[in-house]
């Protein structure tokens, strides 16, 4: 291609990645599947791999998609809510492992913290003193919407935190933290969402998509009572701020977010050999279709925060995570198709 039919086709890609983030983000209403805008995403990053004179700081690439509606009051992050890089094969896990390897050395020490990657929508959650105070939404990664009276309505979503007396852990911190934001996901189960689907389409309203909008939609709802009716659910995956109290590992962290009463995958692993990260993401692609909610991945994350803080950030999505993305699913285009087109 030459330079000039380059530069136009990058255009036409950003024009398109973003008229589509717009229907997925703001209007909880995607137009596409996700397979679909994984492959624009692709090749706008490759073409800007190949010509990095034309990557413009508001590409797609280079920032987190979603705009804060109008209808929330806006909060500011204190750190940004990033994205994540993502790998489709294995060979992609092993060149991403090699990135990390030559960066950190290839003598160092790693360990990783295997998740599943459920599919919804990024939170943060703000604490002080043991109370919740504040909820917002990731938005555009730098300000999202204020939805703390939303959240307020959600059961797995502790108000005040737990007590630590009871727990008795070495590795663990003993006390209450001052400050900490929780980050993790609102979700909805797949039977839940086909049940809500079923009661919006016998009120003649307008159906969801699919489990990641219908949370997302019944999240960034103006009337709390509408959001309380609706079966959200939440999990913690990682913190932003902290204040009183030192987290040193991604494993520590996850389990000191459980004891302070935050659902917490039960099926996060950590391991120390490569091949084992490997293997575990290959058993949970198996048993993707036995889950009882929607799953589009793994995240795979080096364990050690002095670790991750020497990777840093690239663009938008971290050097020290990478989301392993399931296999597209024919049934999600046809489910597409059926709501675009009522
Ligand atoms: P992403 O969904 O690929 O990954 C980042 C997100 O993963 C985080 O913000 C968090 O919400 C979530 N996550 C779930 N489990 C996690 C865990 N254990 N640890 C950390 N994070 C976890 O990135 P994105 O920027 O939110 O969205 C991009 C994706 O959204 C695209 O790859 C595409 O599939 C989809 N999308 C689709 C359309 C469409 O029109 N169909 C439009 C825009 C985006």
């Amino acid at each position: 291609m030459s330079q000039p039919d380059v530069a136009q086709r990058i255009a036409e890609l950003r024009a398109l990645i973003r008229r589509y983030d717009y229907h997925y983000y703001v209007l909880d209403d995607p137009i596409v599947s996700d397979a679909e805008y994984d492959a624009l995403m692709a090749e706008l990053r490759a073409l800007e791999a190949a010509h990095p004179e034309l990557i413009t700081p508001d590409s797609p690439t280079q920032r987190v998609s979603g705009t804060p509606a109008s209808q929330f009051a806006k909060v500011q992050h204190p750190q940004p809510m990033l994205s994540l890089g993502n790998a489709f094969t294995t060979a992609d896990l092993l060149a991403w492992r090699d990135r990390v390897l030559r960066l950190l050395g290839n003598d160092a020490t790693i360990a990783y913290v295997v998740e599943p990657k459920i599919d919804g929508l990024a939170i943060a959650l703000t604490y002080r003193d043991g109370r919740f105070v504040q909820g917002a939404t990731r938005g555009d990664g730098e300000v999202g919407e204020d939805v703390t009276a939303n959240l307020r309505t959600i059961g797995s979503i502790p108000l005040t935190l737990h007590p630590l007396d009871g727990i008795h852990d070495p590795d663990l911190p003993a006390e209450l933290p001052a400050l900490i934001e929780v980050r993790g996901e609102i979700y909805i189960r797949t039977a839940d969402f086909e049940a809500l689907n079923n009661r919006l389409a016998a009120a003649g309203e307008r159906i969801f998509a699919n489990p990641r909008n219908a949370a997302a939609g019944s999240l960034r709802q103006k009337d709390p009572s509408i959001t309380a009716a609706r079966p959200l659910r939440f999990f913690a995956y990682g913190v932003g701020p902290v204040e009183g109290v030192t987290l040193t590992s991604q494993w520590q962290t996850l389990r000191y977010l459980r004891a302070l009463g935050f659902p917490v995958n039960q099926d996060v692993r950590r391991f120390t050999d490569f091949a084992e990260v490997l293997a575990y993401c290959e058993e949970w692609m198996a048993r993707r279709d036995t889950l009882p909610y929607e799953a589009d991945g793994m995240v795979i994350k080096i364990d050690d925060v002095a670790q991750q803080n020497e990777l840093g950030v690239v663009g938008r999505d971290p050097r020290w995570a990478i989301a392993l993305k399931f296999p597209a699913r024919e049934a999600m285009t046809r489910l597409l198709d059926i709501t675009v087109n009522v």
